[in-house]
C-alpha cells in the first residue's frame, strides 16, 4: 500500500460514479472485524465490510474435530456476543466455563501459587475457552441476514483520505468511499503503516506451541498456568469432555523441536516439565490435534485514529494492540475496542456524522487508558518471570504467595480478568 495522499492525486476510477458510498467500510476479517461490521450494521450504517478471507465461509465445527485457534473468552466479550443477539446461537456443547485458576510459580514452593475462584469472587464462571471459529461461524450466520451489511472478498490496496471520508481502491480495481473507516487488519495492519501512526513493536522471542489433548483425569473445569525456570510458561485451559487446549510458550528453537514430537516424546515431556506436576493433575494426555506454532510479540500503536488532523480511520484489535497470551486476553481487548466504539456512535448527538472529530477523539482517549494498563501488566509479569536472577525468582514468587493470601487483591484481578462492558 501506498501512503495515505491528502493532497497528491489519487488512483480513482475515470468515472467518479462507479464510486460507490457507504456510511463505514471494515477493513480486515477476523473476529474483531467481524463483530465490528456486524454491530455497526445494527445501529443502522450502511456497512461494508472487505477482506480476502471473506471469500471462504468459516465451516460449522465438525463433532470430534476441535479448531486449532482456542481462546478464553471473558464475560465482557460474553456481554458484548450478547447485545449482538449472537451469544445464544453458539454452540454451547463446544465451550467450557471455567470456575477455577490455578498458577504455579517457578521454584516448586507450596506457597508459590495462585488460586482464583469464580465463587469466591461471587461470579458463576472466570471465563469461558472454545474455538475461535465457533465464534466466527456464528457472526458469519448472523452477517448473512443483516441488510445493512455487505461482505466483499477482497484487499485495501490504497486510499485516500479527504474532508468528507476515505476512498479505498481494492485489489480488483473497484473504489469506494467511507465516511468512516475501521481497521481491523490485524497485527500487521496496512492502514496502520499508510497512516504512518508511530508503533512500537517488540518480539517476545519466543513462540507458543498450541495443541489439544484428551485428559485421564477431569480438568475440574479449572485452568492451569505453570511459570517454568528459563522463562517457558504452559498454559492448560479445559474444553469439554474431559479434553484439553494447551499454549505452551517457549524459544522459537524449542518450539520447533516440540513440534517434531510424536505421543511417546509428548509424554516424556510432561512427565518431566514442572516436576510432573502437569500429570498429576491432569493424567496421561493423548494428543488431539496437529500441534501449531505462533510467533509472539508485543505491539502496541501510538494513535487509534488517524490522520492526526484530519481523523476518519479507527484502528481496532490487533491492528492497534498485540500482547503476550499469558493472559489470554488479546481479542478480549480488541472486542473492548469494538464495544467502545458501538457505544460511542449510539449515543452520539443528532448532529454528529460518525466520523465526527469529537467522536474520535473520545473513543481514542477511552481506549488508550485500558489498553496500556493491560499491556503493561502483560509485558511486566512476562519479564519478571524470564528474568534469571534468584531475587527476581524469589520476587516473583513471593508475589504469587502474597497475592493468593489478599481476598482484595484477588478480587481486583478477578474483576480485570472479567473484563467487564458498559453498555448504556
Ligand atoms: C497463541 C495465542 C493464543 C491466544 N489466546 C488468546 C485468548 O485466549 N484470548 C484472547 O482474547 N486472545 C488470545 N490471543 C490473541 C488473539 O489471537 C488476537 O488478539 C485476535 O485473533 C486478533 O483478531 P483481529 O480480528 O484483531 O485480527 P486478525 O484475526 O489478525 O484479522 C485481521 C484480518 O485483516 C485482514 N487483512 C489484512 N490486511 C488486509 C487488507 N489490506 N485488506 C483487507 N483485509 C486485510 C486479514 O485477512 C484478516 O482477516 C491469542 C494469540 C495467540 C498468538
Amino acid at each position: 500500500m501506498s501512503e495515505v495522499h491528502e493532497n497528491s492525486a489519487p488512483k480513482l476510477p475515470k468515472n467518479a460514479s462507479q464510486i460507490r458510498a457507504v456510511d463505514v467500510a471494515v477493513v480486515g476479517g477476523g473476529i474483531a472485524g467481524k463483530a465490528c461490521a456486524l454491530g455497526l450494521a445494527q445501529l443502522g450504517l450502511q456497512t461494508i465490510q472487505i477482506s480476502p478471507d471473506l471469500g471462504q465461509a468459516v465451516p460449522a465445527p465438525e463433532t470430534g474435530q476441535w479448531g486449532q485457534r482456542i481462546y478464553a473468552f471473558s464475560p465482557g466479550t460474553k456481554k458484548l456476543l450478547v447485545r449482538l443477539q449472537v451469544w445464544d446461537a453458539i454452540d454451547h456443547g463446544r465451550m467450557q466455563a471455567v470456575r477455577d485458576m490455578r498458577i504455579f510459580g517457578d521454584r516448586g514452593g507450596k506457597q508459590d501459587q495462585l488460586h482464583l475462584s469464580a465463587f469466591e469472587a461471587g461470579t458463576s464462571q472466570l471465563a469461558w475457552i472454545g474455538e475461535s471459529n465457533i465464534i466466527e461461524y456464528t457472526l458469519d450466520q448472523a452477517s448473512r441476514f443483516q441488510k445493512k451489511l455487505e461482505r466483499i472478498s477482497d484487499t485495501v490496496e490504497n486510499m485516500q483520505v479527504d474532508a468528507n471520508g476515505v476512498v479505498l481502491h481494492l485489489k480488483n480495481g473497484s473504489a469506494l468511499q467511507a465516511k468512516l473507516v475501521i481497521a481491523a487488519d490485524g497485527a500487521n495492519s496496512p492502514l496502520r503503516a499508510d497512516l504512518g501512526i508511530y508503533t512500537k513493536e517488540e518480539s517476545y522471542s519466543q513462540s507458543a506451541v498450541v495443541a489439544n489433548w484428551i485428559c485421564s483425569n477431569a480438568h475440574l473445569e479449572t485452568a492451569y498456568q505453570w511459570f517454568l525456570p528459563g522463562g517457558d510458561i504452559i498454559a492448560i485451559l479445559p474444553l469439554p469432555n474431559k479434553q484439553v487446549s494447551m499454549v505452551w510458550s517457549t524459544s522459537p528453537e524449542n518450539a520447533a523441536e516440540l513440534l517434531k514430537l510424536d505421543q511417546a516424546g509428548w509424554s516424556q515431556q510432561f512427565s518431566t516439565i514442572a516436576n510432573g506436576a502437569v500429570v498429576t493433575q491432569l493424567g496421561t494426555l493423548t494428543l488431539n490435534s496437529t500441534p501449531a506454532t505462533f510467533p509472539l510479540r508485543r505491539i502496541r500503536a501510538s494513535r487509534f485514529i488517524g490522520p492526526e488532523d484530519n481523523p476518519k480511520i479507527v484502528l481496532i484489535g490487533d491492528a492497534a494492540h498485540v500482547m503476550h497470551p499469558l493472559a489470554g486476553q488479546g481479542l478480549n481487548l480488541g472486542l473492548r475496542d469494538v464495544a467502545t466504539l458501538l457505544n460511542i456512535l449510539s449515543k452520539r448527538e443528532s448532529f454528529r456524522p460518525p466520523n465526527d472529530k469529537v467522536l474520535l477523539r473520545r473513543y481514542e482517549r477511552q481506549r488508550q487508558g485500558d489498553t496500556s494498563a493491560l499491556l503493561w501488566v502483560t509485558d511486566k509479569l512476562k519479564k519478571l518471570f524470564s528474568a534469571s536472577s534468584s531475587t527476581e525468582m524469589q520476587l516473583r514468587n513471593w508475589g504469587l504467595g502474597m497475592v493468593n493470601r489478599s481476598h482484595f487483591i484477588k478480587r481486583r484481578l478477578i474483576e480485570r480478568a472479567l473484563g467487564d462492558i458498559d453498555f448504556e
